[in-house]
């Protein structure tokens, strides 16, 4: 069951101020007594007889000297005021602001000769205590046929009892009007009996049953009682939460509180409490008095009626509301903030777990900390600091007189004034990912809203957690502040993330031309290229521009996520294609070939293929050279298969690179011929250096065949000086030859020699 609380239940200003003064008084010396009950309530009534006041009817009963009178908020006669004042009796005067600017009204009326008339009921003390003002010269009309039968007068002036209807108010001034040449109307009712009728029928209208607190003696609790019944409601007047029986509210789903202006608060509550016992929903009854509050906000905003209107005109009288606004200003300073109450504070003490603050009255305001921030936090200090002006809800008072208070709600309460605006005006609003959760995001935008994973961007969203901890700007799609289940709030980026790609592809298409090089992120790799994103963007580069080699698949040079530099080979808006290459950006086979190798230079190559003219070399990935026929080997060859393989790995010699033609030829007979000078030369070195270590002794040979002697003389194209070295190696060689055919068998030289091997020796 949800419990609705009218704002304004319970005792107004007025009564409240007549009760602290009453409190106040009963520690003063002497005899305390009010003339006539301070408020229609038994209730309050014994708690002042318990504070040594006791009401009394007539001044003649106050026999003591050091007797004192408070006079209620009802007011007196000032003849009450002058007998009291002759008889010595002290003082004390509660009269209510609002009810002593009528006497001093109908005072002045009386003055100006005006024909006095007042809405009122004539029993009421009240309208007695104004009666008494104008020396009992006015006219009491409580109905609206009372005013059937009047005379014509010269001048009319209407004030009201402070309590009573607003339109039957106007009816009879409108009545008035017809009576006399000149008419002033001065509206004095209060606006606090007004405003607690208003928000009693608002929430009527919302509730299957409403209960009224008041005292069986109070005429505005009557009202009340009567105004519910009106709107057909389930309506029940109790005194107290006594009377309370649970089977009201079988059925019953929402149900609402009013009260009388001379209901104390702890009766209110204790009917409150007994009610919660039944339903313990207290959140829902908060965001109701928070609602209630704004209901009231607005009541106090909207233009007055014609017929105001047309009174205001009188400037005598418009001075006059001025001031009673005035006064109920400094009467609504007086009140203690009660359950609903936005008010300001003073932050006096942070702890981890709570703030204490200082809201101007007796008692300290205490926020907990989870009613510090909507978001988490670990301690209360991260959010305040002493002496920090805060706003906060007041939630409710705890037993010790403490307020138990909400700066979370404040602050929930402005960041959706705020977010319903953005989304009314269809504005943007920035926010913070905090979190993921199942179906999307949550976001931080004053309160924590939801962003669906389908709302993230333009398109699907493989890992929401990338999200978390940036900061975007977002559209409100939906925004709903009494929905009780999800968030309140649904935010998107996708028609912000659409626009945002359509103009950076607008200057994507304005500033790409052939012959660019652009950065690009490979988005996705497919068998025959991949996805780049080239910002506004996504061009396909085929496999065929990835490389000078063979790729087998993209996957194998790239890589999703990796940014790469390609080059523009082509531009076509209108067909929406952009040419890419990587390749473009790389050198070619040739170039490296051109860069690297030099003619004469030995290197490694594989056979990759023969013909009948000789085998193709594999130089460079992309770059074959020739070996012709007759540079395979150094005898004649029939088949080049029958010297090389496809798949083998020769040492070749660069015969001539002909970067025109781009042709290179080789020779493996030459490479063989170098390769083996340059084996004797170092063995020649070796032999060098074993001779200087030995101080030019001679030192055990090694044994070499004699036929490899022969081959290097066969070989060796000499110049002179080659010439000399070979004959010197030679000499060398039959030296060693000799001492070593000392040691072995003699070598048969027409043995050694294959037949194919036949080039003569020289
Ligand atoms: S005039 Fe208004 S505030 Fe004053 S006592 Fe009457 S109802 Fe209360």
């Amino acid at each position: 069951m949800q419990v609705y609380i009218v704002k304004n239940a319970g005792f107004c200003a007025g009564v409240k101020r007549a009760l602290n003064m009453a409190e106040k008084t009963a520690d003063e010396p002497g005899t305390w007594h009010s003339l006539g009950p301070l408020v229609h309530n038994a209730a309050v009534i014994d708690y002042l007889k318990d504070r040594g006041i006791n009401p009394v009817d007539d001044l003649k009963l106050l026999k003591d000297k050091n007797s004192g009178i408070i006079i209620r908020s009802h007011g007196v006669g000032s003849d009450i005021i002058k007998t009291a004042g002759g008889m010595g009796i002290k003082i004390i005067d509660a009269t209510c602001p609002l009810v002593s600017k009528v006497h001093k009204t109908v005072q002045f009326l009386l003055q100006e000769d005006y024909e006095i008339f007042i809405f009122g009921d004539i029993n009421h003390p009240e309208v007695i205590g104004i009666l008494g003002w104008c020396d009992n010269k006015a006219t009491v009309i409580n109905e609206i046929s009372q005013t059937n039968n009047l005379d014509k007068y010269r001048k009319i002036a209407l004030v009201s009892q402070t309590t009573k209807d607003e339109e039957k108010f106007y009816e009879i001034a409108r009545a008035l009007c017809t009576k006399a040449e000149e008419v002033r109307i001065f509206n004095t009712i209060c606006s606090a009996t007004r405003k607690r009728v208003e928000q009693t029928l608002e929430i009527c209208r919302q509730v299957d049953m409403m209960l009224v607190i008041g005292d069986k003696q109070s005429s505005n609790t009557a009202t009340l009682t009567k105004e519910c019944l009106g709107t057909g409601v389930k309506t029940i007047q109790i005194e107290n939460a006594e009377e309370i029986e649970m089977q009201w509210f079988a059925g019953v789903s929402k149900a609402g509180i009013t009260a009388g202006a001379s209901t104390p608060d702890w009766i209110i509550k204790e009917v409150l409490d007994r009610m919660t016992a039944y339903d313990e929903k207290e959140n829902q009854e908060l965001n109701q008095a928070t609602e209630e509050q704004e209901v009231q906000q607005n009541q106090e905003s909207e233009p007055a009626n014609d017929l105001q209107s047309e009174v205001v005109e009188d400037q005598g009288v418009q001075n006059q509301e001025e001031s009673f606004a005035t006064m109920e200003a400094e009467m609504a300073d007086i009140a203690s903030p009660g359950k609903g109450d936005v008010i300001k504070g003073t932050v006096v003490q942070v702890n981890d777990d709570e703030v204490m603050v200082d809201v101007g009255g007796k008692s300290e305001g205490l926020i907990p900390l989870r009613e510090i921030s909507s978001q988490e936090v670990n301690s209360a200090r991260e959010i305040v600091q002493v002496g920090d002006e805060i706003e906060v809800l007041v939630l409710k008072w705890d037993d010790d007189g403490n307020i138990l208070l909400s700066k979370k709600k404040v602050d929930t309460k402005r960041a959706m004034d705020k977010l319903e605006d953005v989304f009314n005006e269809g504005r943007t609003v920035l926010g913070k990912v905090t979190g993921s959760v199942k179906g999307g995001l949550l976001v931080d935008i004053g309160i924590t809203s939801f962003l669906p994973a389908s709302h993230i961007g333009d398109g699907y969203v493989k890992n929401l957690e990338e999200y978390i901890g940036r900061e975007m700007e977002f559209n409100i799609i939906e925004f709903n502040r009494n929905k009780r289940r999800g968030s309140q709030v649904v935010i998107s980026r996708k028609e912000l993330a659409e626009e945002e790609k359509r103009q950076k592809r607008e200057e994507f298409w304005n500033s790409i031309e052939t012959g660019q090089i652009r950065l690009g992120k490979v988005k996705r790799i497919i068998d025959y290229g991949a996805f780049l994103d080239l910002g506004g963007y996504e061009g396909l580069l085929h496999i065929s521009e990835l490389d000078y080699r063979r790729i087998p698949h993209p996957s194998d040079v790239l890589t999703e996520g990796e940014e790469i530099e390609v080059y523009i080979l082509g531009v076509d808006r209108e067909k929406d294609r952009v040419s890419l290459s990587r390749k473009k950006l790389m050198k070619s086979p040739w170039e490296v070939v051109m860069d690297k190798y030099s003619e004469g230079e030995i290197i490694k190559g594989k056979v990759v293929r023969t013909a009948t003219f000789g085998a193709f070399i594999e130089v460079e990935p992309g770059v074959d050279g020739l070996v012709h026929i007759s540079q395979l080997a150094d005898y004649r060859v029939d088949k080049p298969e029958n010297v090389v393989e496809v798949g083998q790995e020769v040492n070749v010699k660069i015969l001539s690179i002909d970067n025109e033609q781009k042709r290179i030829s080789l020779s493996i007979k030459e490479a063989q011929v170098d390769v083996e000078a340059q084996e004797v030369e170092e063995y020649l070195q070796k032999q060098d250096d074993m001779t200087e270590e030995t101080g030019g002794e001679a030192v055990e040979p090694e044994v070499v065949e004699i036929n490899e002697t022969e081959e290097v003389a066969e070989i060796s194209e000499p110049d002179d000086k080659e010439t000399e070295e070979v004959a010197e190696i030679s000499e060398a060689n039959d030296n060693e030859t000799e001492e070593v055919a000392e040691m072995t068998e003699p070598v048969d030289s027409e043995e050694s020699t294959s037949p194919e091997e036949s080039t003569p020796s020289e």
